[in-house]
């Protein structure tokens, strides 16, 4: 399978595990992905059509008939599409129009929760086996180094998709959200990773709760990247707190660990998109570099600002500011 822009990048990846047939195309009709799932079950290879276009093979002209039938502005569509032997086979169709794939976001979505619900369900198992009986020490070792492998997925799959979200189209889709019980929640569901860390979280919510103007989902990742963030730091356990405050005009949410801290020199940098600190301690961390530019994406496009200091050996308070108007 290939794709042409860099920006597809997270397109791609999701598109290679979906179960669902999947052709992408660009504004001319020229086919820029076709994914394993559509190779089976249209008996093309993605090396044969990628890069020509729709109308080129006699097996995919309906398809092309279908999306110029199609409202342009909907940007995917799903259609079963005749084959010559007979039968019909289901194919999501998605026009990238001009580089900026607002379709490609639902698509990713749909696709990141197809990912999200088997990685999930499979730390489910790991829990059920570990309460079926009694584990021995080295059972129960790789028991939890597999939940811990499952976790990572889950975060790896919503940090894919807040990158594709800030190549694409960056929107927002703000709503009156209270952000007490999503804090809540991203506190109950990092508390697996943190057990398996020796970390304890704390939280320390206005009590009343928070209602704000905001796009809840991206709001909650950028939290919820903090706190893994701030457990992850934390090789030598401690405590995690979650802070939320509402003054006049604006509310901060503060996370502040006691962890390796980061060097003044490399606070700067940090919230660069790709740039993690390199040092003895940060290697035996797993990460990409990504969490804290989308943070920080996802932050200032709320007319925000986040913040930093750090100690190192001591601990780091990331966090930040959103107006309320
Ligand atoms: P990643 O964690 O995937 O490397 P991030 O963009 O989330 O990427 O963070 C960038 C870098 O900032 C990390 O590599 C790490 O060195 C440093 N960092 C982020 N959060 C913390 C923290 N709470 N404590 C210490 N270092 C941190």
């Amino acid at each position: 399978m290939m794709i042409r822009s860099i920006t597809h990048h997270a397109l791609e990846a999701l598109c290679v595990q979906a179960s669902e047939a999947i052709v992408a195309v660009d504004a001319q009709g020229c086919i820029i992905l076709f994914n394993p799932a559509a190779e089976a079950a249209l008996g093309l290879r993605a090396a044969e059509v990628v890069g020509r276009l729709l109308s080129d093979h006699a097996a995919l002209q309906a398809l092309a008939v279908l999306l110029s039938e199609a409202d342009s502005s909907q940007g995917a569509i799903r259609v079963r599409l005749p084959l010559a032997s007979g039968g019909q086979v289901p194919v999501q169709v998605i026009a990238l129009l001009d580089g900026t794939p607002a379709a490609g976001e639902d698509l990713v979505e749909n696709l990141v929760h197809d990912l999200k619900v088997p990685a999930a369900s499979a730390k489910n198992f790991i829990d059920v086996v570990q309460e079926a009986g009694e584990l021995n020490a080295q059972q129960l070792d790789f028991a939890n180094r597999a939940r811990l492998k499952m976790l990572t997925m889950v975060d790896a799959i919503n940090e894919v998709i807040d990158t594709f979200w800030m190549n694409a189209s960056g929107r927002l889709y703000p709503q009156q959200t209270d952000l007490v019980p999503i804090i809540r929640k991203i506190g109950r569901e990092a508390g697996d990773f943190a057990r398996l860390r020796g970390v304890t979280i704390e939280l320390a919510l206005p009590e009343e709760g928070c209602t704000v103007l905001v796009d809840s989902t991206r709001v909650r990742n950028a939290i919820s990247n903090l706190v893994n963030n701030a457990i992850k730091y934390s090789l030598n356990g401690g405590t995690v707190r979650i802070a939320l405050t509402q003054e006049p005009g604006s509310i901060t949410c503060q996370v502040t660990d006691q962890g390796i801290g980061i060097a003044a020199e490399e606070l700067e940098r940090i919230f660069e998109r790709g740039y993690r600190v390199s040092s003895k301690a940060t290697e035996r961390v797993e990460g990409t570099g990504a969490g804290l530019a989308i943070v920080k994406t996802i932050v200032e496009k709320h007319g925000g600002e986040v913040f930093v200091s750090s100690t190192p050996g001591e601990g780091s308070v990331f966090g930040f500011a959103l107006p309320t108007g």
